[in-house]
């Protein structure tokens, strides 16, 4: 679609990448950066720095976007002339932000009669441009599937996720919900370890071991979930709530942090409570629903 053009708003660590990335394609690459001496590096390997957002945008039919928040985002869409360089470009946005960021962003390029597509890089610089780096998709369908080559420069694994722009950005604060979640759990998991006297380094090993049965775990409570139906077909909620009393009252008699296994324990409680005990453990989305 694009001729090998495009433009890259952002010079961070992950803009840096990303223009590096179209360089070695062998794209002619714009760049812009609020602090212009982060463009020398590209600059020296041919990229062209524009002397302002604008004059970035208007260089090339693509402008892909990755600064620190939206707040970076608002600042430079707001700049002077940047509003009138976005008719009929396209606007692939790549800063990480909530759906409510992304449909405001939307609505503001259409209205500029820009076309827009949001994206969430799910992986750090160094694991850009891999075949299997995972990157979340959302917007018009058929601006997607004609920016389809060149978004694939930046990696192998973009799934798209339909029209909705917001979609991208759900998908990847619900994934970063799973991580912290988990990470909640190893790290109370590890001060137990810790506490007993036994090596941290060893307990990584063996929840690295359970790892790809809890991911085939959560595949099927996802499946649960979206078809309604919480009969058990393995093992009922009622094991939780009696494992997360149990990690609860472990930390109690230890005198450790009891702040994760309170929270945990206390919902599935409340769950066995409402009378969900005997569904399967994904029923506990019911007491999340309200
Ligand atoms: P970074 O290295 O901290 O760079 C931040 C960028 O935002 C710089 O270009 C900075 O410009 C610009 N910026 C900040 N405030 C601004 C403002 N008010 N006006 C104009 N520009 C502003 O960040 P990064 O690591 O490249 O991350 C960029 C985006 O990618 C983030 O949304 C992040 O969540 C996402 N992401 C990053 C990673 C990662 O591992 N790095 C992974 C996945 C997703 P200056 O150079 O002038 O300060």
């Amino acid at each position: 679609m694009s001729n090998k053009e495009i433009t890259v708003l952002g010079l961070g660590s992950m803009g840096v990448t990303i223009a590096r990335l179209y360089l070695d394609k062998g794209y002619k690459v714009w760049v812009w950066n609020r602090t212009a001496d982060k463009a020398a590096a590209l600059v020296s390997r041919g990229a062209v720095l524009a002397r302002s957002a604008a004059e970035a945008l208007r260089a090339s039919p693509v402008a892909l976007m990755c600064v620190y928040d939206y707040r970076a985002v608002d600042a430079i869409l707001g700049a002077e002339g940047v509003a009138a360089a976005m008719d009929g470009r396209l606007l692939v946005q790549l800063t990480t932000g909530s759906p409510q960021d992304a449909r405001d962003a939307e609505a503001w390029a259409h209205r500029q009669g820009a076309t827009y597509l949001e994206g969430a890089i799910q992986a750090a610089p160094d694991q850009m441009g891999q075949p299997d780096t995972p990157i979340l998709m959302s917007g018009a369908q058929h601006v997607f599937r004609a920016a389809e080559p060149l978004l694939g420069v930046l990696g192998g694994g973009i799934v798209y996720l339909g029209e909705k722009a917001s979609a991208a950005a759900a998908m990847d604060l619900a994934t970063l919900s799973t991580i912290y979640g988990t990470m909640l759990g190893f790290l109370h998991g590890a001060r137990v370890a810790e506490h007993e006297g036994f090596d941290v380094a060893e307990y990584g090993r063996i929840v690295a071991g359970i790892m790809p049965t809890f991911a085939g775990f959560l595949q099927h409570e996802g499946s649960v979930i979206q078809s309604g139906n919480f009969a058990i077909s393995q093992s009922p909620m009622r094991i939780s709530v009696e494992a997360t009393q149990r990690i609860l009252q472990t930390a109690q008699q230890a005198g450790i942090n009891t702040e994760f296994p309170t929270f945990a324990a206390g919902l599935f409680q409340r769950a066995d409570a409402a009378g969900l005990g005997g569904e399967e453990l994904a029923a506990l989305i019911k007491l999340l629903r309200g």
